[in-house]
């Protein structure tokens, strides 16, 4: 494992580093039991701008490649909510393009229960987990993206 820390942030050399901080946040406290790597559905890149909203627990993905919004999770059902309020996502070395790593906690009855989203900076490799949100209802199965 090639996490390593430096200074005040976490940096990793590749989305597996990356998986691997996203175990380690447990974002919400919660085990985090998959991990995927997030690609454009339309060009198989793995470059994006990242746009969310912590607070509502919406995120989104835009290819820097083709131009594609990716919703992450649930995100398309609650994208057009008035309260929600997309913010883009910045490295603290002010970079703006990230390849992406979703991680799911799993509930003792299968589901979904908590999505985390992790940030890998493509320039320094700083990572960090910016937005993660709690999933309540079920079935969940169709969040969980396939494995690549
Ligand atoms: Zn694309
Ligand atoms: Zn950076």
């Amino acid at each position: 494992m090639a996490v390593s820390r430096s200074g005040d942030w976490w940096q990793g050399e590749n989305d597996d580093d990356l998986a691997v901080y996203v175990r380690s946040f447990r974002a919400g406290g919660h085990d985090v039991a998959e991990t995927r790597g997030l690609t454009c559905p339309a060009c198989g890149s793995s470059t994006f701008g990242v746009m969310v909203d912590d607070d509502e627990g919406v995120a989104v993905a835009g290819c820097l490649s083709c131009g594609a919004q990716v919703p992450v999770g649930d995100s398309a059902d609650h994208i057009a909510d008035t309260d929600v309020d997309l913010g883009e996502c910045a490295c603290p070395c002010g970079n703006e393009s990230f390849s992406a790593v979703i991680g799911y906690a799993i509930g003792d009855d299968g589901e979904v229960r908590w999505l985390s989203l992790g940030l890998r900076c493509q320039i320094d490799g700083i990572l960090g987990v910016y937005a993660d949100w709690k999933i309540d209802y079920a079935p969940t199965a169709h969040l969980i993206l396939p494995p690549a």
